[in-house]
This record gives structure tokens, C-alpha cells and sequence, in this order.
């Protein structure tokens, strides 16, 4: 081999490196510096063996390369990513960005102690969840509320609390998968409960559920079709109709409505998603649905019903292991707090006010953010897009929205990798072989970091 074998001698040792000014200054922990320096240095080992290189960097220029390379790698896990997909309630994003009220709410809960399960004014032990139930009962008309971690979790804690050793009705076209891990069958089996599947695929009537019900039926279960539409001929059981056979039979309705809407929001073109008062209002014993969905709020899951049901559900074992927890609860108060003025909501909470975005304001802002691309020497042109929802709600809607994107020879698979590779990445969507940034999930406080992305990009 014809290497050097005094250029091999001449790489400098970790220790002296950890000494040196940019390793000490760059603000990253020792191990993670010193992690990086060993992976810098067998690289430059095996390129002086190889041949590929024959000098030795200076110390500077090999320590920058490991803060480099460190900086990098401490950048993983759960941080802040810009969302270009249109699709609001992205799972894989984080799904619903808090109104500011939450985010500072969080803050204050986790930076200090704070009141989680005491009265302030009794100056005695209190329970965590009394404000938010307050809070719901409300905006909902509900009996009574509880929080616990996630909506999957509601579900595994309604159905061992009121059906476990018994049979659980489901009609065919609502036993359902979710999401990886949500299957309806699944949940009713670890909760101990049998499943009397009842009508077909496509349809299903009251005398289904009527003909099965026997003294071991402990549930009428209904649970919102959430990514998935059947369409043509197609119907299932109105909730008012099991809510009266369920009264004549003396056995619970629950309903899982997955998003759970508190407002209306069929006027921004979302339909067939259930409101929360309204699933109430038609007889639901007990409802329950997600906190960080179309309500625009944090993860978690949230159960409403008949105060007798939900008094069994605090009892429960399992309900001390799946409880939120106090940066959950704090955001959660602070968001509900926001609904009760209609306009503060549309206006406070992302997912609402991305969701009431015009066409025309999109468009305005898709040509506001083409033209700061153009104003810094970059290419990009304004396209009318879809986006959706997401997050299991409103499967098939489209809403009319506006994208930007980036001009030149460039593939739309490199454009998307380079924009996805940078120190905020941002994320976009492919189609036709075009890259969109959709405006509609887009904040305007990031267009200028996102001109100058595209712009360095194009130009
Ligand atoms: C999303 C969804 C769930 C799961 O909710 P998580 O809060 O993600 O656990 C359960 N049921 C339905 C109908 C849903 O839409």
C-alpha cells in the first residue's frame, strides 16, 4: 500500500481536540462533541489508507467538521419542522399546533409548580381535571368530563369500566382500523368484552342491533368512520335510534367520534364529522374523542357522558395509568378557554384558523411568499392545489387552497429532499413531479426563511 504512514501519525488525539476553542465554545455536550470528533478522525484514518487524502486538516478545520457533524446529530428526535404538506392534522408532524394561550399555559405548568391537584381557594387536595370538566360541561351541555391521554386510551377505559364479561354490539361497517394499532376488535378483546358484529359492510338498521340484544349485551358501541367513506349504497343506524333502544334496554350508547368538533364547521366545507353537543343532544350515554383533532388542542383523550358512567371511570384502576398529565391539562384549559368567544377561536387556534383560510387569502399569500422568492434572486410560481384535513377526519373532502413552487431543472424529489435536509426542515409534497409548499399550513411568520430557502435553492 502506498499510503503514508507518517500522515497516519500526524492526526491529532481526541483529548487535544477537546481543548480546542471551537469544540469548547459550540454550547454541545462533551460527549456528543467528542462522539462526533472519533467518527471525523477513523474517516480522515481511512481516507489517508485509501489514499483519498495525504494531509492532515489543522486542528480547526477538523473540530469545525465535528461540531458540524455534532450539531447535526443532536438535531433529531422531536423538534420543529415547517409544514408544506396542506394537510393540517398531520399524525407524522405532530398533528394540531397550539393556540399561543396553551403554549405559554404549558410553560408556566412545567417551568414552576403548579396547582394540579389542589384547591387554591379550599387550601386542600383537589383533583386535576375539575377546571377542564368545568370548562366542557359548558361548551358542551355534557353531564360530566374527564381527560385522559390519548382517544384510544378513552376507549380502553369506557369499555372496561362498563363492559368488560360482556357483549358489545357493533355494526359490520364501523369495526374499523384507525391507525396502526387502533383496531375496534382489538380494543373490545382487551378489554375482555365479546364483539356481536350486527348488519353488513354497507348497511345496517335498528333491527339489527334489536335482534341481538340479550342480558349479556352491556353496550351499544358506534364508532366514526374517521379515514374512510363508504359512498353509494351505503346506510347505518342514526345515533337517536340505538339511543332508544339502548333506554329500553337499560344498557349504555357510547360513541367514539374520533375529531369531535365543538364548533361547527361545516362552513369552512368540513361535513360529515360529528359535533360533539350534538352526538350529546341525540343520546349518546357516553362520547368520547381526541384533544389534539379538529378541537385543535394537545394529545389527549376526552370522555363525556352521564356522570354515573364517568364516576365508574375515576373509580377504575386502569384510569390512574392512562390520567394527562400537567402540561396536557394546562393546554387543555387554555384552548377550551378560547371557545368561549366563536370569533377568538377562529381567529386563536391554528387548526381553526387554517381551516377558515379563503381561497382568496391563500392566494394572496402564495403570491406574497412567490414574490419574496423572486425579490432574493429565486424561481417559484403560484399553483392552485386540494389540501385536506387529515388526521382521520373528513376522508375524501378537498378544500381549494394555493401552493408555491419551486422553478427550475431541478427534479421535484431533489427540491424536496434539500428543503426536507435543512437546519428547519421544511416539508413539502410531491405531485407530478412538482414540489408544493401549500399555503394553507404554512405560518406567514416563517415565509421569510422559507423565501430564502427557495431562493438559495433556485437561484
Ligand atoms: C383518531 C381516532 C382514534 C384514536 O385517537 P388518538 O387520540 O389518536 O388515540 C380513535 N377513534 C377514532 C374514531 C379516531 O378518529
Amino acid at each position: 500500500m502506498g499510503y503514508d504512514k507518517d500522515s497516519l501519525k500526524q492526526i491529532p488525539q481526541v483529548d487535544k481536540l477537546l481543548k480546542n476553542g471551537i469544540i469548547t465554545g459550540c454550547g454541545l455536550y462533551r460527549r456528543e462533541t467528542a462522539e462526533a470528533l472519533r467518527e471525523v478522525l477513523a474517516k480522515l484514518r481511512e481516507d489517508i489508507v485509501s489514499g483519498a487524502t495525504e494531509t492532515v486538516p489543522a486542528d480547526d478545520e477538523i473540530a469545525a467538521a465535528a461540531v458540524e457533524l455534532a450539531i447535526r446529530r443532536s438535531r433529531r428526535g422531536v423538534r420543529r419542522v415547517i409544514n408544506g404538506t396542506g394537510v393540517i392534522l398531520h399524525s407524522n408532524l405532530g398533528r394540531a399546533c397550539l393556540p399561543e394561550a396553551a403554549v405559554k399555559a404549558v410553560m408556566e405548568a412545567a417551568s414552576s409548580y403548579c396547582a394540579l391537584e389542589y384547591d387554591v381557594e379550599a387550601g386542600a387536595r383537589g383533583d386535576r381535571t375539575s377546571f377542564a370538566s368545568e370548562l366542557l360541561r359548558g361548551l358542551t351541555g355534557c353531564e360530566a368530563a374527564m381527560v385522559v391521554n390519548n382517544n384510544a386510551a378513552a376507549m380502553l377505559l369506557i369499555l372496561c369500566s362498563t363492559a368488560a364479561r360482556g357483549n358489545v354490539i357493533v355494526s359490520r361497517g364501523e369495526i374499523v382500523e384507525i391507525g396502526a394499532g387502533f383496531r375496534v376488535p382489538d380494543i373490545l378483546a382487551q378489554c375482555g368484552c365479546t364483539l356481536r358484529e350486527v348488519g353488513t359492510t354497507n348497511r345496517t338498521v335498528p333491527g339489527d342491533y334489536s335482534g341481538v340484544i340479550d342480558a349479556d349485551t352491556r353496550a351499544l358501541l358506534k364508532v366514526h368512520t374517521s379515514n374512510f367513506r363508504i359512498v353509494g349504497f351505503s346506510e347505518s343506524v342514526a345515533l337517536k335510534d340505538l339511543a332508544v333502544l339502548g333506554k329500553d334496554h337499560g344498557i349504555p350508547v357510547i360513541e367514539d367520534i374520533g375529531s369531535g368538533a365543538l364548533t361547527d364547521i361545516g362552513r369552512y366545507g368540513i361535513t360529515g364529522e360529528p359535533i360533539v353537543a350534538e352526538s350529546l343532544k341525540n343520546g349518546a350515554d357516553i362520547v368520547s374523542f381526541s384533544g389534539d383533532k379538529l378541537l385543535g388542542g394537545p394529545q389527549c383523550g376526552i370522555i363525556l357522558g352521564r356522570e354515573k358512567y364517568i364516576a365508574l371511570m375515576r373509580k377504575h384502576p386502569l384510569y390512574r395509568a392512562i390520567r394527562a398529565d400537567k402540561m396536557t391539562i394546562a393546554a387543555l384549559e387554555a384552548t377550551l378557554r378560547v371557545y368561549s368567544d366563536p370569533r377568538a377561536a377562529e381567529r386563536d387556534i391554528p387548526v381553526l384558523s387554517m381551516l377558515s383560510l379563503t381561497e382568496e387569502e391563500l392566494r394572496a399569500r402564495a403570491e406574497k411568499l412567490c414574490h419574496d422568492i423572486k425579490m432574493r434572486g429565486g424561481k417559484a410560481e403560484v399553483l392552485p392545489v386540494k389540501s385536506v384535513a387529515g388526521g382521520g377526519a373528513a376522508p375524501g373532502l378537498e378544500l381549494a387552497s394555493y401552493a408555491v413552487s419551486p422553478v427550475g431543472d431541478r427534479s421535484a424529489g431533489d427540491c424536496e429532499r434539500e428543503l426536507r435536509l435543512l437546519n428547519i426542515p421544511i416539508i413539502g409534497r410531491v405531485e407530478e413531479d412538482r414540489l408544493l409548499l401549500d399555503l394553507r399550513t404554512l405560518f406567514v411568520d416563517d415565509f421569510g426563511y422559507i423565501a430564502g430557502a427557495v431562493a438559495e435553492m433556485t437561484s
